[in-house]
């Protein structure tokens, strides 16, 4: 049987939030150790779960070490990293007859002293592994560098947003790793950067322009001799050199042919980039929409998405609602321990006064002052139903539903965005029966509240994930890049942007 280590150190790294990523982070969203990881993610369609079933697909002894992922938030503190990757490389050491890693990372970690958290990870166990094959899975909003590239045998990105092919993809890191080990497929990578650092809310893969990009990625990906094709639509927030879009082409021993297939993609990806523009609707409008419609209408606050970093405890949406007398409304989630102790403290069925919200930075608003009924107390915790993260259990800390002149607000301990509707029905609301649903996401929520939706709103709220990109001090992304750099929306095409 062959031997092949796991793990998992996932974070998205959003520099500009002000929420310090240590091991309680982790510890708070998931920190699993050995077999205690492999039987939490056993039957799920995550990224671990994938592997434990690529392992009994190919015959793979998986030996795990540890799983950690935070959510989305400032840098990864040196002591959190160090203990994490020493975890893993402990995982090494004592294994030595390892025939193979199989890892699934973020891909837009950033820590206090490096900027590439994931090509760290993969230098250290290059380092400890020599020449055993090394792949990794990757996050859709990875920001590829050339030293992920250079220390990993093949890097095997998420091809959706919203992230409903984790498992698939750890699955194919499965076959390919078998393949490797076989002799059968000498995996040859070119990775191409165009400049570009398109915004999330336009990477939905839902539709165009990703939609087109990504179904000539699964095009190349058939050819002959051709391995895998990752296409990332990157994290701006990240705000380092290698933030942005990239194309990675694996193919069999055949660079010329990666070469091609690489430059072909990232050419079609600069060619739409005019696309990749967000044009989001006032909150006034859409609410004024929203409360003429029978529903749901599902409004998404797209700059405060705890998703990609934001807090989630931005105002401007509640105070709107709140002055507009908006009714039959939920919304998701409110990021707030402070209110949370104080309506527990008050019990179900009490009124209560609370102020909520804009308690973290100043980029999300004031907080709001409401008075409501407390209806609900719960522990938080919901299995995912689909069809994102499939049968996975998640906590959001003690919760309250506050009823507000017919609002309902929840109110968690912990940073959520809403990506499943059993958060709602955890909490005994039913959210087809909501005229409006407000969800705190930038397009997590789509898998999930689209089907049930009459209509989606994007909301041009300001935070730390708004699509106005140039609304944050971004200091050491490259130069020139779109959207920031108005010559790079250009009438005339620019030809060449990958010699520079
Ligand atoms: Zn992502």
């Amino acid at each position: 049987m062959m031997k092949i280590l796991t793990g998992m150190i996932s974070h998205e790294t959003n520099v500009f939030s002000n929420i310090v990523t240590d091991l309680r982070k982790f510890e708070e969203r998931a920190l699993l150790r050995g077999r205690e990881g492999l039987d939490f993610y056993v039957g799920t369609r995550s990224p671990i779960g994938g592997f434990i079933d690529a392992s009994r697909a190919y015959g793979f002894d998986l030996v795990p070490t540890i799983f950690a992922s935070a959510s989305p938030s400032g840098k990864v503190t040196d002591e959190a990293f160090e203990a994490l990757l020493g975890e893993v490389l402990r995982g090494i050491r004592e294994n030595r007859d390892l025939d193979g890693v199989l890892l699934h990372l973020h891909g837009a970690g950033v820590t206090e002293s490096s900027d590439d958290l994931e090509g760290e990870v993969l230098r250290a166990i290059r380092e400890e592994v020599g020449g055993a094959p090394i792949i990794s899975t990757f996050d859709f909003h990875a920001n590829y560098t050339e030293l992920m590239l250079r220390e990993a045998d093949i890097l095997v990105g998420w091809d959706t947003y919203p992230h409903v092919d984790s498992y698939e993809r750890s699955m194919d890191a499965g076959r390919l790793m078998k393949a490797l080990l076989e002799g059968e497929l000498k995996p040859t990578s070119v990775m191409k950067k165009p400049p570009m650092m398109p915004a999330p809310q336009a990477q939905y893969t839902g539709r165009h322009p990703m939609k087109t990009v990504m179904e000539r990625a699964c095009g190349v990906e058939k050819e002959e001799g051709v391995a895998n094709v990752t296409v990332a639509g990157g994290f701006p927030w990240s705000d380092h050199k290698d933030v942005g879009a990239a194309v990675i082409v694996t193919t069999n021993n055949d660079a010329g042919l990666a070469e091609e297939k690489a430059q072909e993609i990232a050419d079609l990806i600069w060619s739409l980039r005019r696309d990749f523009l967000v044009r989001p609707t006032t909150v006034r409008e859409a609410l004024r929409e929203a409360m003429k419609a029978k529903g749901p209408y599902v409004l998404a606050d797209i700059g405060d998405n705890p998703g990609g970093g934001a807090p989630s405890d931005g105002t401007f949406v509640l105070k709107a609602m709140l002055e507009m007398g908006v009714r039959d409304a939920v919304l998701a989630v409110m990021w707030d321990p402070e209110a949370v102790a104080k309506a527990i403290e008050a019990g179900v069925g009490n009124k209560v006064i609370l102020r909520v919200g804009g308690k973290t930075d100043q980029f999300h608003g004031e907080p709001v002052e409401v008075t409501g009924r407390v209806r609900i107390i719960s522990d938080g915790r919901f299995q995912h139903k689909g069809p994102m993260m499939t049968g996975v259990w998640t906590e959001m800390g003690r919760t309250v539903v506050l009823e507000c002149d017919g609002i309902d607000l929840i109110i968690a301990e912990r940073r959520l965005q809403p990506t499943d509707l059993q958060l709602y029905r955890s909490l005994g609301i039913e959210p087809t029966e909501k005229r409006i649903i407000v969800v705190k996401s930038s397009v997590h929520y789509r898998a999930s509240h689209e089907p049930i939706a009459e209509r989606v709103i994007e909301l041009d709220t300001p935070g730390l994930t708004s699509p106005r990109l140039a609304s944050l001090p971004f200091k050491r992304i490259r130069r020139p890049i779109f959207p920031l750099d108005p010559e790079m929306l250009g009438i005339v095409e620019l030809k060449g942007f990958e010699e520079e």
